[in-house]
């Protein structure tokens, strides 16, 4: 079913609260793929019923020419979503019942984890992106709400913001999903042609590569050699690429015994910016 108001949403989720269901909430910002529907379906196995939030969410783009070139389908977002499980209630509210009449983003102190790789290369973001969530989580209370691993500095954040404002939503990330060659499912390949598809999956290359490498090698040794890779790439270019441990998300130098680490990257085809991680240990 297709909910576009705040109160026609909360009658709906009082009733099913009232006949003790476990409400999920799966935010997006549509033009939605495989990915977006198998963290649907990983939100189905703690939940009765999962609402899928589509709003592309205007105060997370530093950019006004992203937010007008976001791809927006909902007509077939809608049917992907429903064939895939009719009990999924696709919420789409307009930008007032979100913002009211205060489109902007509130300041939160994340820490740490906002201040390198996608917090230092897209300013405001997170801010934008915390706002947007506070708002959803206290429209829909959901009991759980679920987050992919593909945007794991975001899944930190939004761990820290139900800390930050004490909501009751557990949070919980669920695995990447990603094409044959190891390109992560993202809206962004839409912009793709068949053959950058093939050349963006260096960046599933590297992270593995990096992965093999964890253990015989330096944190440098493996940062200049991811870099030569893409330097022997000409349609790819590399913005960053860091090693940090998962609990900080702050870039290492050297690794400590007991921390788990994760391997982050972003890179541009053309115009396109593509990012995605993996756990080294
Ligand atoms: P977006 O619509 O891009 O904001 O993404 C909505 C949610 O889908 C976020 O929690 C993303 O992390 C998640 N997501 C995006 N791509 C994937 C993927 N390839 N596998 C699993 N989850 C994903």
């Amino acid at each position: 079913m297709n909910i576009s108001t705040n109160t026609a949403l909360q009658e709906q989720i009082q009733d099913l609260k009232a006949h003790e269901k476990i409400i999920g909430l799966v935010p997006t910002m549509g033009a939605l793929h495989e990915g977006h529907l198998s963290l649907v379906n990983f939100a189905y196995q703690y939940c009765d019923v999962v609402v899928v939030s589509i709003f592309v969410n205007p105060t997370q783009f530093n950019n006004s020419g992203d937010l007008e070139k976001y791809p927006r389908n909902f007509e077939k977002d809608y049917q992907l979503l429903i064939s895939n499980n009719p009990k999924t209630i696709v919420y789409t509210p307009s930008i007032n019942h979100v913002y009211g009449e205060d489109v902007k983003a509130e300041e939160f102190d994340f820490g740490s984890i906002v201040s390198y790789m996608e917090g230092q290369y897209r300013q405001g973001h997170f801010n934008g992106v915390g706002t947007v969530l506070k708002r959803l989580f206290a429209i829909v209370k959901p009991h759980k709400a679920f987050f992919g691993e593909k945007d794991f500095q975001q899944l930190q954040l939004v761990k820290k913001l139900v800390e930050i404002t004490q909501q009751p939503v557990e949070v919980i990330g669920s695995p990447t999903l990603r094409m044959p060659n190891g390109l992560a499912e993202s809206s962004r390949n839409y912009r793709l042609t068949p053959a950058e598809v093939e050349e963006a999956s260096l960046i599933y290359k590297a992270l593995s590569q990096a992965k093999t490498m964890f253990n015989d090698f330096s944190i440098n040794e493996i940062k200049s050699s991811i870099q030569d890779l893409f330097e022997d790439h000409q349609l790819l270019e590399l913005e960053y690429f860091e090693v940090a441990p998962t609990s900080t998300l702050i870039p290492a130098q050297t690794k400590k015994t007991h921390l788990n680490y994760r391997a982050f990257i972003a890179a541009y085809i053309r115009d396109v910016r593509l990012i995605d991680n993996l756990a080294l240990n």
